[in-house]
């Protein structure tokens, strides 16, 4: 050997480097995997040692095919450490949080703002990504590492490829009726497969298969207002969009905690048995707006105006007022609207971003901001609270509304006992109860309208049950308190006596089986809104309202 070769920095087959990088990945990285096959009992039954180093072996090599394609000079390195990065948020989510990561999750996070995503930024993650991400990052970085030219690296990284994805063909065949079972059986599974889960849910969700195409279909062109009776006011009604509302924690529905009083004084109608369109935020919004129902708004070809878009067409004034700072979801683009969540309120807006009774300061001014011809015939306003956002629940409620002591105060949540965190929730609830008993008050003042309320919930959340926390999981295998959401109306005399729709009518229908699916033609049902985009059949209120 002559000192020259000794000087040269030794290097490294590219092969090797993405062989140690995908079976880093593939193991420590899927440790929440891991854990639910050993949860389920799968890895402990007989041969289910055989099927967890199978799955081990899948992802490797599918993370080996994967990065060979992408073994160049000046690409590998950066791919290499981009995927540890996201391997290692990935896995920490799933395992604290015990979420699954698809396409719908995807979407909820790209379109997250930071105030919000900010409290899910813990010190913990922060450790993790620096052991899973950024130390093997560093190590990747110093390995010298012999690419060939062009030509020769093209044909090796294609072999890479090929190899890697004939070991995933050769274990599937190997273990395909165990394997195949066990997919069938729980489908979660593929969602936790890290990193690939998220490569997928982000691929679907930037070019998923069902494109919705073409320009947004008119909708409710038609609307009118039903005449009115003569000397009859013209009608208000909030539509408070909740924020992360578990139907059970609701004093009114019979939880044992008293979190609803100013509800139950002003002897609000709670429908116990309404379930949500989907299970997050990005899901359930878009859809409960729109006239399609669940069903029909998931295979939809096109998008739609929305109900927001019809009531503006029968010449009501609309205002959307936001309090999150991710807005509304496409669903207000037409309609006026503001945000509150940036205002500097020094006593309701302490960290950034706004406690929940910012949104009933300043109506007055706000009504009287409306065309005065709309606003003649009658208004609805939108108010999308901060509600119960996790998971910094403690954030969302002001001292003099923490009734449930002692709460919990990380972002971490499974660091809470059960106790706390339930305080923790259960505060929210009871300070919402507060921002609607002073909608309420305020309804109560404009003697000029017919005032109604109306409360209803994106979706619920998991506050620790079956260790699962905050909400997002697929519809079909998502648990009933993130699906089941409440739904409370308030109707002031007059509202009642010019509708026929009286609360006691109400009450008696209180455990109807009732759905997102219902809101559109609720609401237009309400307002006395005329359109061939009504349907009678889901309006709620229509079995009470005078013929
Ligand atoms: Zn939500």
């Amino acid at each position: 050997m002559n000192k020259l070769d000794e000087r040269q920095p030794r290097r490294i087959p590219a092969a090797f480097l993405i062989a140690g990088a995908s079976a880093w990945m593939a193991t420590v990285g899927n440790a929440a995997l891991w854990r639910e096959l050993r949860s389920l009992g799968i890895a402990q039954a007989q041969g289910g040692w055989l099927l967890t180093v199978t799955l081990c072996g899948m992802l490797a090599a599918a993370l080996y095919a994967l990065l060979s394609l992408l073994a160049w000079k000046r690409v590998l390195k950066p791919a290499i450490a981009l995927l540890l990065v996201a391997t290692a948020v990935g896995a920490h989510f799933m395992w604290t949080y015990r979420i699954i990561i698809d396409s719908a999750m995807a979407a909820n996070t790209l379109q997250t703002d930071w105030h919000e995503a900010r409290a899910l930024l813990t010190a913990r993650l922060g450790a993790v990504v620096l052991v899973g991400a950024v130390l093997p990052s560093w190590l990747v970085w110093r390995l010298g590492v012999a690419h060939r030219p062009w030509k020769q690296q093209a044909l090796r990284n294609l072999a890479g490829f090929a190899a890697g994805l004939a070991v995933v063909a050769g274990l599937i065949l190997l273990s395909f009726q165990p394997l195949a079972s066990t997919m069938r059986n729980h489908t979660q599974l593929r969602y936790l497969m890290n990193p690939l889960n998220q490569l997928w849910a982000v691929g679907q969700s930037a070019f998923g298969s069902r494109k919705i195409k073409g320009p947004l279909l008119p909708l409710g062109r038609d609307a009118r207002l039903a005449a009115a009776a003569p000397g009859a006011k013209p009608r208000l009604l909030v539509l408070v969009l909740g924020e992360t509302g578990r139907s059970g924690n609701f004093g009114l529905n019979g939880y044992e905690r008293d979190t609803t009083p100013e509800l139950a004084r002003a002897q609000a109608v709670s429908f116990r048995n309404a379930w949500a369109c989907g299970t997050s935020t990005a899901a359930s919004v878009p859809c409960m707006f729109s006239h399609l129902g669940r069903e029909g708004f998931l295979a939809r070809k096109q998008d739609s105006e929305t109900l927001l878009d019809v009531l503006q067409h029968s010449g009501l004034a609309v205002l959307w007022i936001d309090n999150q700072a991710g807005g509304c979801k496409g669903v207000c683009d037409r309609v006026p609207s503001v945000n509150t969540s940036g205002l500097k309120d020094p006593k309701l807006c302490p960290h950034g971003e706004c406690l929940d009774e910012i949104l009933v300061q300043g109506l007055d001014e706000r009504l009287a901001q409306l065309p005065p011809d709309r606003r003649a015939k009658g208004v609805v306003l939108v108010m999308h609270q901060m509600g119960s956002h996790g998971p910094a629940y403690s954030q969302r409620t002001p001292p003099a509304f923490k009734k449930f002591m002692p709460e919990c105060t990380s972002s971490h949540l499974p660091d809470c006992s059960s106790a706390q965190l339930l305080n923790a929730y259960d505060n929210t609830i009871a300070y919402t109860d507060h921002v609607l008993g002073a909608t309420i008050a305020w309804l109560r003042t404009r003697s000029d309208y017919e005032g109604a309320l109306l409360y209803v919930a994106d979706h619920g959340e998991s506050l620790g049950e079956n260790n699962l926390y905050l909400h997002g999981l697929p519809y079909a295998i998502a648990p009933d308190v993130q699906k089941h959401v409440p739904w409370v109306t308030w109707l002031s005399a007059g509202f009642e006596q010019g509708s026929g729709v009286t609360m006691p009518c109400l009450r008696a229908r209180a455990d109807t089986r009732i759905s997102h699916d219902n809101l559109f033609h609720s609401v237009l049902g309400l307002m006395h809104v005329d359109t061939s985009a009504y349907r009678r059949d889901l309006d709620v209120y229509a079995g009470c309202a005078a013929a």
